[in-house]
This record gives structure tokens, sequence and C-alpha cells, in this order.
């Protein structure tokens, strides 16, 4: 069965604008993957410590025939490919992938949450995710567009395609 997943993609260390490019084609490049769509590139300020540099994030539509575990474990292997190193909370990073949406699942596991829980109140994930689907509604049957009423768009400037090579934005 093919799902529709929808990714978060971020990263604020060593030329973020490259390492989200690249995650969009090793996304594609996932077995059973595809990439349907990929929103504007946002440049955002940090959440958490506040001694780090801003972010690139952005969000990539999948249709993938891989279960939520198995495309869980190919994003781990995507940011591993960036030296991605798991050491503070919130702290910098150079790629960071998250599953945000995959079809109409919820799951609630040890190392595995779907709806991702941060889906409601972060803007960086709520308006790219509304550029490439405005229509979504959670499984919890709150639409999108009724999360985007209170999100605040402080913190965040979406990105014109001049100011990042290869994208949609
Ligand atoms: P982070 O530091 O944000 O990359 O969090 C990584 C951890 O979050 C990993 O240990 C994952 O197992 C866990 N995790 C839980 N739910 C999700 C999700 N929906 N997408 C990605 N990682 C998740």
């Amino acid at each position: 069965m093919t799902e529709i997943a929808y990714i978060s993609i971020g990263s604020n260390l060593n030329n973020p604008q490259q390492q989200v490019i690249t995650a969009v084609t090793e996304l594609n490049e996932i077995l059973n993957t595809k990439v349907a769509a990929v929103s504007h590139w946002y440049r955002t300020s940090p959440m958490g410590p506040q001694d780090q540099p801003d972010y690139i994030n952005g969000v990539a539509k999948l249709e993938t025939k891989l279960s939520p575990q198995q495309l869980l474990k190919a994003l781990q292997t995507i940011e591993d490919g960036h030296f991605r190193e798991r050491k503070e909370h919130w702290g910098a990073r150079t790629l960071d992938l998250d599953i945000l949406l995959c079809g109409n699942q919820t799951i609630d596991l040890p190392n595995l949450q779907i709806p991702h829980p941060g889906i409601t109140t972060r803007n960086f994930v709520l308006l790219p995710l509304a550029d490439i689907g405005p229509q979504l509604v959670l499984p919890d049957g709150t639409a999108l567009a009724t999360l985007l009423e209170s999100c605040s768009s402080k913190g965040i400037v979406r990105l014109s395609s001049g100011d990042i090579c290869g994208t949609t934005g």
C-alpha cells in the first residue's frame, strides 16, 4: 500500500541551504519512496538554546510503500550521512528529519510518535506544511487551517527562490 507521509526537514550547521537540498535528493532515493512535493524554505529562529545559528526549515511530501518504522530508519540513515551528532536536546544540527504525518495513522511508541508531537505548535512545521497540504486534516480531526489560525509568524521568514537554489520556493 502506498502511504502519503510528510517529513519535516531542518538544518542550522555546515551550509544549511545545501544540507536541506541534498536531503530532498536523498529522500527521493529511499527504497519504494518518492518525493511528490517540497514546500517553500523558511529561515527560522532556533527553538531552545539561542546561542546557535538560524535554521532552514521545510517540509517534503513523500509517497512511500515503507512502514513508519522503516521510514524512520531510512531518515536516521540519511541524518547519519550528514554527520548528525545527537548531543544537546534542541541543539544545533546538520540535519533533522522528522515524520510529521503518515496517512491517517496514529502511532505512540517509545521511539516513534505520529503525528509528531511538535506539529500543532511549531510555525516552522505548520507554515511549510500548509504550502503543500493546505487541506490536511490530522488523524484526530483537527484541520491544519485551524492550527494555522493560532500560529505565530514570529521568527520565521519565507525565503525566495533566489535565496536558496534548486527549490520550489
Ligand atoms: P530529534 O532529536 O528531534 O531528531 O529526535 C530523535 C528521536 O525522536 C529519535 O530517537 C526518534 O526515535 C524519535 N522520534 C519519535 N517520533 C518521531 C517522529 N515522528 N519522527 C522522527 N523521530 C521521532
